[in-house]
C-alpha cells in the first residue's frame, strides 16, 4: 500500500511513523523545513498532563497517548519528554484554575494543595499576595517538540520513507488519491492523509464550516538572574489563574521559559500576520503579573507566532473521502496526542475501518 501524507507537523510525522511500522510505503510532503517553525508543532515545547478536566473523552484516551509516546521513544532511542509535573494557580478561588484542580480530585489524580505562602516559598517567582491557592500534580510534563520532529524525520528516512521538505502541495484530489505539488508535479497513491494544520483551509476551503483558524503568539522570557534557578526547577504551569487563560513552559533540557495566553488568539488565515508586532512580547508578558512578582524585570528574548485550528467544541476533526483522510488534531490541545493520533490514523487507513478512527479522534464516547 502507498500513502501520501501532506504536512509534517506532529500529526503527519506520527502518522507516517505508524504507517511505516505497518509496512506501508510512505511519501511525506512538507512545505517548509522539518520542523517548520510556522507550524503549530514547530515550537520548542508543549504541555502534556494526565488529568483532562471536563473533556472526558480525551481523559479516557490520555493513557493511550502516553503509551504511544513510550513506543515512539523506544523507536527513536530517546525520550523527548521531561516529567516536570504541573502547577495550577488560582488568583481568585473562582477562576478556571479551580475547575482544573477539581478535575484532578474527581479523577483520583495525585494533587498537592498549596497555600499562597507555601506556593511562593517553593516557587519564588510567584507573588503570594496575588494568589488564592495553588495545586501541584506530578503526572505531567513538557514534550520537546523540535526534538520529536528531528528524531521522527531522521527515523522515517532511515526506515525508507520518502520525506520531502520545502515541497508544497497545491491541490488534493480526495476522490482519486492524487496530489498536485506547487511545481505542477502530480503524485498518486492508494490513499492521501492530509494533516496540514491551519493551512488545510487553503487546500480545502469548504472545511471552514467545521474549522476556524486562529493566530496567536507566545513570548520567550529571560527571568531576573535571582529567579533563574527557580524557573529551571519549575513544573509546567497549566493555568496562572485570573481571566487570561495563561500557561507557562519552564526552561528544561535547553529550552526557553515561555508564556502564552488564550486571550491573545484571534481568527486569522494561516499565513497572515506571521511577523510579531512591535511590543507584542511585552504585552503577552504583562498578562502574567499577577501572579508573577516583578514581571517587568523579565526580558522578552523572542516572540513566536503560531497558527492553529479550532472546532466549535474543541474536539478533534476528521473528514473521510473515498481516497483521502483529512485530520486536524487541533483546538490548542492536540500535541500531547500526536503519537496516538498517528497510530489511530494509520490503523484506520490500513484496516479500512475509518469510522472507528474518526470516533476515536472525535472522542465523544
Ligand atoms: C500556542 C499554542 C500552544 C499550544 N499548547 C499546547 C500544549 O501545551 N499541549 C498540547 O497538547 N497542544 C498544544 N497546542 C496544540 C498543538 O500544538 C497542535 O494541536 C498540534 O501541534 C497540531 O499539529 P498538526 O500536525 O495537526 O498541525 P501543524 O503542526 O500545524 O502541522 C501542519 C504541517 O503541515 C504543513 N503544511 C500545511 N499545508 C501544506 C501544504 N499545502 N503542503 C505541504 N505541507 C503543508 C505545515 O507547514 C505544517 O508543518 C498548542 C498550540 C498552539 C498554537
Amino acid at each position: 500500500m502507498k500513502v501520501i501524507v501532506v504536512g509534517a507537523g506532529v500529526s503527519g510525522l506520527c502518522t507516517a511513523w505508524a504507517l511505516v511500522k505497518k509496512g506501508v510505503e510512505v511519501t511525506l510532503l512538507e512545505q517548509g523545513p522539518i520542523p517548520n517553525p510556522l507550524s503549530a508543532s514547530g515550537d520548542q515545547h508543549r504541555i502534556i498532563r494526565r488529568a483532562y478536566g471536563g473533556q472526558t473523552g480525551y481523559q479516557r484516551r490520555i493513557g493511550a497517548a502516553y503509551e504511544a509516546w513510550d513506543a515512539l521513544w523506544d523507536d527513536l532511542g530517546a525520550k523527548h519528554l521531561v516529567d516536570t509535573g504541573f502547577l495550577i494557580v488560582s488568583q481568585t478561588g473562582r477562576d478556571e484554575a479551580v475547575d482544573y484542580r477539581q478535575g484532578l480530585v474527581d479523577g483520583g489524580f495525585p494533587v498537592e494543595d498549596l497555600s499562597p505562602t507555601d506556593a511562593a516559598a517553593r516557587y519564588p517567582f510567584l507573588d503570594a499576595g496575588t494568589i488564592h491557592s495553588a495545586a501541584f500534580s506530578p503526572e505531567g510534563g513538557v514534550l520537546l517538540c523540535q526534538r520529536v520532529a528531528v528524531g521522527l524525520r531522521d527515523w522515517l528516512r532511515r526506515a525508507g520513507a520518502d520525506v520531502r521538505e520545502t515541497t508544497k502541495v497545491s491541490a488534493v484530489d480526495t476522490d482519486n488519491g492524487r496530489v498536485t505539488l506547487a511545481t505542477g508535479e502530480a503524485l498518486v497513491a492508494d490513499h492521501v492523509v492530509v494533516t496540514a494544520g491551519a493551512w488545510v483551509l487553503d487546500l480545502i476551503p469548504a472545511l471552514a464550516a467545521s474549522l476556524t483558524s486562529y493566530r496567536t503568539a507566545v513570548a520567550y522570557l529571560a527571568p531576573p538572574e535571582d529567579l533563574r534557578a527557580a524557573w529551571e526547577a519549575a513544573p509546567a504551569i497549566l493555568d496562572v489563574g485570573g481571566t487570561v487563560d495563561g500557561y507557562v513552559l519552564p526552561p528544561v533540557a535547553g529550552t526557553g521559559l515561555k508564556v502564552g495566553a488564550g486571550v491573545h488568539k484571534v481568527p486569522c488565515k494561516a499565513d497572515d500576520r506571521r511577523v510579531p508586532e512591535p511590543g507584542e512580547g511585552e504585552r503577552i508578558r504583562d498578562l502574567f503579573g499577577p501572579p508573577f512578582a516583578r514581571i517587568g524585570d523579565y526580558r522578552v528574548t523572542e516572540v513566536v507566532t503560531c497558527a492553529y485550528t479550532f472546532t466549535r467544541d474543541e474536539h478533534f476533526f476528521a473528514k473521510l473521502s473515498p481516497r483521502a483522510t483529512i485530520v486536524s488534531a487541533c483546538s490548542g490541545h492536540g500535541y500531547k496526542f500526536g503519537a496516538a493520533v498517528g497510530r489511530c490514523v494509520a490503523q484506520g487507513v490500513v484496516s479500512g475501518d475509518r469510522e472507528a478512527m474518526r470516533s476515536w479522534l472525535e472522542a465523544r464516547d
